[in-house]
């Protein structure tokens, strides 16, 4: 009998290539596989996509063997990659790879489980009381040196490399003391990472009965868990309302059903509270997925969810991949989140929607939950596609934050600073802070509450500017200013990563001053030093936070009241959970308002509203500052009134008469080369292709991007609106692009490597 096999490489081709299976293996070849293959003069390994009795082709290769008898993908995961591919205009094998822990499709699969020694908290406590009582046994200095590190291990479990390099001893030290029962090794294949023992405020947590609000949300949910029956839900409540909660025990039902889940977080980061919150619940049942995990930590929480050990998997948007069967329940918190989003490579997917997906997929229930729902998910609860449950009030009786917004352009301050180089300015003509927020935080000083302040742009100023010629510090490779950053007198691209020192002079005239324009969290810094020197003031952005663990460290000391003042960027104002802050102050609202983005307002009202919403979360009442140029923009109104539906109601009105999504569907193609004209060109030719459509799609451009050069690379962006009333599928968007595609690759243009085209469908930004 003759069998053939189509495979999907894990590669930016979008076909799929036959193969015969040889008689051995067509016992036990099945859809799912991960198998090899020769591929020109290579050796590769693919997935069996499918399998016929036939096959047009004569004289094909043979599979050379199958690397993993079960499936690596079920039928159920293969219809939502299919579904990616198809969507997303992606290659199978490429989306394929990106649902795999990297490494596993290049290389065979070779990582060393883990030998650990493993104290639980309990046992360390013993330890310590044995130290104690029995100092007068003589420990060798070695066996000592193995105690002090093990005691110092803040997880109570120490991988046993690394308590051998800490400790300086060889194993036959550690062999003793074991033969002795003075401590426990384990072989774990897992790689705990830090962790800290939970607060009194985190332990409370862990025995909460839910409110009359949160149980009858549940009470819905539940209905539908036991069903088995897909069936999505927005969970809309207002921060502090207690959603995790909810997820918390929705994820008890799933269990007790022997089934599985996922929630998915914006980021690790941006959530470690709730995060926690999972672990401290569910202990050995989750794995979560961070971005600090090694690639053999990552094959490890993959593989051991595959073979169900796991049943709860915490991750950002690739956890939605996790190879949990029996899937009963799918969270996404923060649905709104464009980190959900895919933008930087293949397949640029969102999450959330791949979530909808793999629920249908399921039979499962997926929880969309948020305090600030986006515009299209909210048209979506509307309609009553997803299902709207509500937390109208705070947990635990807590009452929303009274919110002020300071006008800055009253305070006559203009927004540069003086100085000769390299020193810092000394007299300051402008303060970020005005003297109203100024008076809120002395009153929060004194009286030991917790102040969290908000300055969505890092580094020390937005951009230098030559005073005499009003010359810019421009990156070389990108169309952007540079950005000083003050501690190390560089100036960076925040884009590429570009940096140089601060010149001495302006590079254009010689001038030997220059203007520090536009705030960034250094200066909000240094301000508040100066303002408040006894108080201790903690920046936390993406150059205070790059070392593992740092974020934890910089919230439990502020969660200890060891810091008065939290500064940050977007870290500060989302998730976070402490009942000791009463004061959010916004240094700058207008960074988002004014972007050249249909989704800028969004996102607005979803960022003053996030972190507004850090204040008051219990019986001390909160106040926000919020500082504009802008106070007459609509979306601020909303803020201040905390009224969402009211933003919802004008921001549909301004989406519809623009055509933006939810009333359409958008997709952008961008073309990037190294030579501006040659790329137009290409794009020119395109979007010709895209023309002959019948008025239902529009097309606009070829034109510049908002950010004409990244690294070295020319953009340009053609834009397609799909109106949703004649086109509700996105049937007629994807046939009329694919086509122009299929035209555009027969080209000269289309062939050429030089101009890389990238599709983007429902974009998250339009940068
Ligand atoms: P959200 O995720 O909606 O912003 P959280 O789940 O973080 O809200 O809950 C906000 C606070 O309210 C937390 O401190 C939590 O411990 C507390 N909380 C939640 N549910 C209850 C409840 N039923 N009773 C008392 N406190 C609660
Ligand atoms: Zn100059
Ligand atoms: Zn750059």
């Amino acid at each position: 009998m003759s069998l053939f096999a189509e495979i999907a490489i894990p590669a930016a081709v979008d076909m799929l290539f036959t193969y015969s299976v040889p008689l051995d293996l067509q016992e036990r070849i099945q859809c799912g596989q991960h198998v090899r293959i020769s591929f020109g003069t290579r050796t590769m390994t693919g997935f069996v996509i499918r399998l016929s009795k036939t096959s047009p082709q004569k004289k094909l290769k043979p599979i050379s063997t199958i690397i993993d008898e079960e499936p690596i993908f079920t039928t159920e995961m293969m219809n939502v990659l299919q579904w990616i591919a198809d969507y997303y205009i992606a290659p199978l094998g490429e989306v394929m790879k990106s649902a795999l822990p990297q490494g596993l499709t290049t290389k065979e699969p070779n990582i060393k489980t883990e030998r650990g020694i493993v104290i639980s908290y309990e046992k360390k406590r013993e330890w310590e009381q044995w130290k104690n009582g029995f100092a007068n046994i003589k420990l060798t200095a070695k066996q000592q040196q193995v105690f002090d590190v093990l005691l110092q291990s803040e997880s109570g479990f120490i991988s046993l490399d690394v308590l051998k390099t800490h400790a300086y001893v060889t194993d036959a030290v550690i062999k003793t003391l074991h033969g002795h029962g003075f401590l426990t090794i384990s072989f774990r294949e897992v790689i705990r990472a830090e962790q800290y023992p939970p607060s009194e405020h985190e332990k409370q947590i862990l025995n909460i009965t839910l409110n009359a609000h949160q149980q009858k949300a549940y009470d819905t949910i539940e209905k539908e868990i036991v069903e088995n029956v897909f069936h999505p839900f927005l969970l809309f409540g207002i921060t502090g309302s207690g959603k995790t909660q909810v997820y918390i025990e929705a994820i008890r039902e799933v269990l007790r059903k022997g089934k599985t889940a996922i929630v998915l977080v914006p980021e690790i980061s941006l959530t470690p509270q709730a995060v926690r919150r999972f672990q401290l619940c569910f202990g050995e049942m989750v794995t979560v997925i961070h971005s600090q995990m090694s690639q053999g930590e990552r094959y490890d929480s993959w593989r051991l969810t595959k073979s169900g050990v796991y049943k709860i998997v915490v991750g950002p948007r690739s956890a939605i991949f996790a190879p949990l069967k029996n899937l009963g329940l799918i969270v996404v918190d923060e649905e709104q989140e464009s980190s959900y989003k895919q933008y930087d490579m293949m397949p640029r997917y969102n999450a959330r929607d791949v979530a909808i997906m793999r629920g249908k997929e399921n039979n499962a229930v997926v929880i969309l939950g948020s305090a600030t729902p986006s515009v299209e998910t909210y048209a979506n609860a509307k309609s009553g596609k997803y299902s709207l449950l509500e937390l109208p009030e705070r947990a635990d009786n807590a009452q929303l934050p009274k919110i002020f917004i300071v006008d800055m352009r009253l305070g006559k301050a203009t927004d540069a600073t003086i100085a000769s180089q390299p020193e810092p300015p000394k007299k300051k003509k402008f303060s970020s802070l005005t003297p109203f927020l100024v008076e809120h935080i002395e009153e929060r000083l004194k009286k030991k509450e917790g102040v969290i302040l908000l300055q969505n742009r890092r580094g020390f100023s937005a951009f230098v500017e030559c005073p005499s010629c009003g010359f810019v510090e421009m990156c070389s490779n990108c169309s952007l200013s540079l950005t000083y950053h003050k501690t190390k007198y560089l100036l960076r691209c925040h884009y590429c990563g570009f940096s140089k020192r601060l010149p001495l002079v302006c590079e254009k005239c010689g001038s030997p001053s220059s203007l520090y324009k536009g705030v960034g969290t250094q200066r909000v810094e240094e301000e508040l030093q100066t303002l408040f020197p006894a108080a201790k003031t903690v920046r936390m952005d993406f150059d205070t936070t790059t070392k593992k663990g740092a974020h934890e460290k910089i919230l439990s000391s502020f969660g200890n009241k060891e810091i008065d003042i939290l500064l940050g960027t977007q870290m500060v104002a989302k998730g976070l959970d402490f009942p000791h802050v009463t004061l959010v102050g916004v240094i700058n609202a207008d960074l988002q308002m004014l972007l050249p983005d249909f989704r800028a307002a969004e996102r607005t009202f979803q960022l003053l509203t996030q972190v507004a919403g850090r204040a008051g979360r219990s019986a001390l009442a909160g106040e926000v500052v919020i500082q504009t140029y802008q106070p007459e923009h609509y979306c601020l109104n909303f803020v201040t009134q905390h009224d969402s539906v009211g933003f919802f109601n004008v921001e549909l009105f301004h989406r519809k008469q623009l055509l933006y999504p939810p009333f359409s569907r958008i997709a952008v193609v961008e073309f990037k080369g190294h030579d501006e004209n040659e790329t137009l060109l290409t794009a020119q030719v395109f979007t010709r292709f895209l023309k002959h459509l019948n008025g239902t799609v529009s097309v606009l451009g070829p034109s510049p991007a908002a950010i004409e050069k990244i690294q070295n690379f020319f953009r340009f962006h053609i834009l397609l609106k799909s109106d949703k009333e004649k086109d509700k599928s996105g049937n007629y968007l994807h046939t009329v692009l694919r086509n122009a595609i299929e035209e555009f690759k027969q080209t000269p243009y289309g062939k050429s490597k030089k101009v890389v085209m990238l599709i983007d469908i429902d974009p998250s930004g339009m940068m």
